[in-house]
């Protein structure tokens, strides 16, 4: 299929849509409203944040859930996240833009994730970060109930050098059902993970921010490594000798892992194969 047919068949899905929302009605769910012409996503970019859904799927860092999102890039005030879909099911027509309010603004009458608040937080308090991801990270989830903190073993996690808060929603918000399902979550969270590249979120997962979706995923996926790495060590026995901050600033002075990039293209080849 070429480019011009894929683009042809991703607008007569969404005009499908648009049709059947009309008639539906779609109580309740934000009215389709699309995007000014001169403010719509640029496609690439749109593939690149498919391409980090199935990346993130692969890697073993999302499961049925988790979601990643990327600032638009026309129009910083808006993000790009897909509607609730299991991550490695993500196609470019399942891609929804949304304000900074995590108010969706061509859903179409699309079932939205229940956690998407949590992108614009970020956004919002955070004009240097471009992407977000949010996942269940397994090997993470313990070092959000531990008094043990989650340390950089290897230099691929200096990034982590200034350490990584925890999110206690209880302390947040009182007895919840764990999810950051509205904007005052979110807006707690946010302000938890402060300037840091990630927060973990007691007894459900984390949040990992970057500049960029590769670093975002990069992170992602090397703060998973750094947390199996860590617990591997510790049930070694005996003192484990962390990365010294200076040895941290380094990595990060020097670039922080290239920026992902290297592996970016991997991870990209790997999952467009499949
Ligand atoms: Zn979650």
């Amino acid at each position: 299929m070429t480019n011009g047919q894929r683009r042809e068949r991703r607008l007569t899905t969404g005009s499908a849509l648009l049709l059947a929302a009309t008639f539906i009605g779609a109580p309740g769910r934000a009215a389709p409203q699309p995007a000014p012409q001169d403010a719509r996503a640029d496609p690439a970019l749109i593939e690149e944040l498919v391409a980090a859904n199935r990346i993130l799927g692969q890697q073993g860092i999302f499961d049925g859930f988790g979601h990643v999102s990327v600032r638009h890039g026309r129009d910083p005030n808006r993000f790009l996240l897909s509607r609730s879909l299991a991550p490695e099911l993500v196609t470019a027509d399942d891609i929804v833009e949304f304000d900074l309010e995590s108010r969706a603004l061509n859903a179409a009458g699309r079932t939205l994730y229940l956690e998407r608040f949590i992108h614009g937080a970020i956004y919002r308090a955070r004009p240097d970060v471009s992407a977000v991801v949010h996942s269940h990270s397994p090997a993470l989830v313990p070092f959000s109930v531990s008094s043990v903190p989650l340390r950089p073993v290897s230099h691929t996690a200096g990034f982590i050098v200034d350490g990584v808060p925890v999110f206690d929603i209880r302390k947040a918000s009182g007895i919840t059902d764990m999810l950051v399902s509205d904007a005052d979550r979110a807006r707690r969270l946010a302000g938890t993970l402060g300037p840091q590249p990630a927060a973990l979120m007691r007894g459900h997962g984390v949040v990992v921010v970057g500049a960029s979706l590769p670093i975002a995923v990069g992170r992602s996926i090397y703060l998973e490594m750094n947390a199996r790495h860590q617990s591997q060590a510790i049930a070694l026995g005996g003192t484990i000798t962390y990365l010294d901050p200076q040895e941290a600033r380094r990595v990060m002075a020097a670039g922080e892992n290239g920026g992902y990039q290297r592996a970016w293209e991997l991870w990209k080849r790997n999952v467009a194969a499949k």
